[in-house]
């Protein structure tokens, strides 16, 4: 139902947005504080304006969104979950095939949610995320880096995004079958410590390693810039790094949690702003030009590794979107802000 007031907000703003909102924002001179004077409204049109290039994530701008909060058990009376704010419904999706997108950057995930591997055989890899299961981490994961030819003896990293059980999932049979720590953030460690057994995600991870804001992990050609920030969780981390395509050099944003799940909490809101507002620059500075995701339907992955088997020699990747990958912060930054806004001006009531 939330898809609808979504496509109403964007009908209702199609009209406008020709003039209002044909030049890009300016990101170098105009910040989350400056927008301070504008209505709820008016922030989500930039928002829903920038995420006509990224459609999975025009929902985090839906002005009539309730507030879930995802770590606290709804009850029976509910309706039933759709995917924990993952990306959204739709019953028939897709085989995703575990598939080799640039020369080091392998998917092996499903249609709902991603795992990522950053890296090669020869200078080993990066693994992000665990799934939702131990059951899903040896079928996509170690199934899938089978499929693909690949040795998860190379793994030398094993990092979860954030304490999701989506996410983290898998990781008792990850930690022991790849003999590596579970490393996140220090927030989402304490996060972590205090959710227990899942229903369905079964016990969050408990020890490992901590990831720092800022810190980098080098593999061969591959650079790992590893961002801690106070978003989708109190410390996801969205690591920018070097891809190549056959040889020729990008540069990817994994953001590490999307969706605005944790309450009607207008300082975490803000903070989602901000953070994004950061990560725009460090983004510019290192030229990325791609935009992935830890769920499928949020970067249209799907469609885009179908582009990619299609592609013809010399022909663009589907991936790489040039500058207009940038245009993702202005979502992550106005979508949160517009919904920060409607707490503070009273705007928001909510369901419950
Ligand atoms: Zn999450």
């Amino acid at each position: 139902m939330r898809f609808l007031a979504v496509t109403k907000l964007i009908g209702a703003i199609a009209l406008g947005l020709a003039t209002a909102c044909a030049s890009p924002v300016d990101s170098e001179t105009e910040d989350v504080t400056s927008l301070a004077s504008e209505t709820p409204n008016e922030i989500a049109v930039r928002g829903l304006a920038a995420a006509e290039n990224f459609p999975g994530l025009a929902s985090l701008c839906d002005l009539d969104m309730v507030f879930r909060d995802v770590n606290v058990p709804r009850s029976a009376s509910e309706q039933p979950r759709s995917g924990g704010g993952g990306g959204g419904g739709g019953s028939q999706r897709p085989v995703l095939p575990p598939t080799q997108v640039f020369d080091n950057l392998y998917f092996v995930g499903n249609s709902r949610v991603a795992s990522w591997l950053v890296g090669t055989e020869e200078d080993g890899y990066v693994l992000f995320d665990a799934l939702t299961s131990d059951a899903a981490a040896e079928q996509y994961i170690i199934g899938g880096m089978a499929e693909l030819g690949l040795d998860p003896s190379k793994i030398k990293h094993f990092i979860v995004s954030h304490g999701h059980g989506d996410h983290y999932g898998g990781h008792r049979y990850l930690t022991e079958q790849l003999g590596l720590p579970v490393s996140m953030s220090a927030p989402d460690w304490a996060l972590s410590s205090t959710l227990g057994v899942h229903p369905r995600f079964g016990p969050a991870p408990v020890e490992g390693e901590i990831i720092e804001d800022g810190q980098q992990i080098e593999l061969g050609e591959t650079l790992i810039n590893l961002y801690v920030t106070s978003a989708h969780t109190p410390g996801t981390i969205s690591p920018m790094f070097t891809v190549y395509d056959n040889g020729e050099p990008h540069a990817a944003i994994l953001w590490g949690g999307t969706g605005l799940n944790f309450g009607a909490d207008e300082k975490r809101l803000r903070e989602y702003a901000a953070s994004s507002n950061r990560l725009r620059k460090l983004a510019i500075d290192q030229g990325v030009d791609i935009f992935i995701s830890n769920h499928p339907a949020r970067d249209g992955t799907g469609e885009k590794m179908e582009a990619l088997a299609a592609r013809k020699g010399g022909a663009p990747h589907p991936f790489v979107m040039d500058e207009a990958a940038i245009g993702v912060f202005d979502v992550f930054e106005f979508c949160p802000l517009a919904q920060a806004e409607r707490i503070s001006s009273g705007q928001y009531q909510s369901a419950d």
